[in-house]
């Protein structure tokens, strides 16, 4: 059995109170037992958060992250220093990433490597924009953006890489993917992992984001390939977040 986790990808959003009363919410009501739950803040934050889940079951990590290890790049962050920060998991190749910062196949599979290789957990976000998929070319797409990975760290390296697939029109949009749409692409990925091991394919965990919120969370999480939700907007609200975190039990 694939355990579930629910993922909360904060953005650039916050601040030092919101922070600290998001977080207290969190630690008393979402259930890091059952499921497993993280929660990525800008990293300037990525401290206060460690001090606030310590003992609370529940992860963190940064929404993005360099893959040398140090070095001349100005704004960037290692991996090495994440990991002193306590962060197990780190989000690659974010929709937002790959459209606004340029980050293309090649850069998130070396990003999806280091973070391996640090013993961090990365968070492979797929997906294909609203145009993609009117033109029929979703799985093409992010079969593409999934093989760059299996290219460069290998099929066994999937049974410690979350993805989530996260249709780019349903990103902050409002837009859901039905159950059945985003089940759709989730059977395909898991039926391309085990074109090369059925064994990692079974075991991967694979995330749907876009969009989730309270209303449409349990119908999501209830798909057999669905093993849990990377949430935006909804999770910057503690009622919702806790929800979405309840409908995953
Ligand atoms: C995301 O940022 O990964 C995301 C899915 O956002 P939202 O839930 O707001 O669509």
């Amino acid at each position: 059995m694939r355990r579930k986790l629910v993922a909360a990808n904060w953005k650039m959003n916050g601040d030092k109170a919101t922070v600290e009363s998001l977080l207290s919410e969190f630690v008393q009501n979402v259930d890091g037992q059952s499921i497993d739950a993280v929660v990525f803040p800008p990293a300037l934050y990525v401290g206060q958060v460690a001090d606030k889940l310590a003992g609370s079951g529940i992860e963190f990590g940064t929404q993005n992250v360099h893959h040398a290890d140090k070095g001349a790049f100005t704004g960037e962050l290692s991996l090495s220093m994440v990991k002193e920060f306590g962060c197990r998991y780190v989000l690659v190749g974010h929709s937002e990433r790959r459209e606004l910062f340029g980050e293309d196949d090649a850069l998130v599979a070396d990003k999806v490597a280091a973070a391996l290789a640090a013993d961090v957990t990365p968070m492979l976000c797929v997906g294909e924009t609203l145009e993609q998929r009117e033109q029929g070319v979703t799985e093409k797409v992010v079969g593409g953006q999934i093989q760059a990975v299996l290219d460069k760290v290998g099929i066994a390296a999937f049974e410690r890489i979350v993805i989530a697939y996260e249709p780019v029109w349903a990103i902050g949009t409002g837009k859901t993917a039905t159950p059945e749409q985003a089940q759709e692409v989730h059977a395909f990925i898991r039926k391309q992992l085990a074109g090369s091991d059925e064994s990692v394919a079974r075991k991967c965990r694979l995330l749907y984001g876009g969009s989730v919120k309270a209303a449409n969370a349990q119908e999501l999480f209830k798909q057999p390939d669905i093993d849990g939700g990377l949430v935006g907007g909804a999770s910057l609200l503690a009622d919702e977040f806790i929800a979405i975190c309840q409908a995953a039990k």
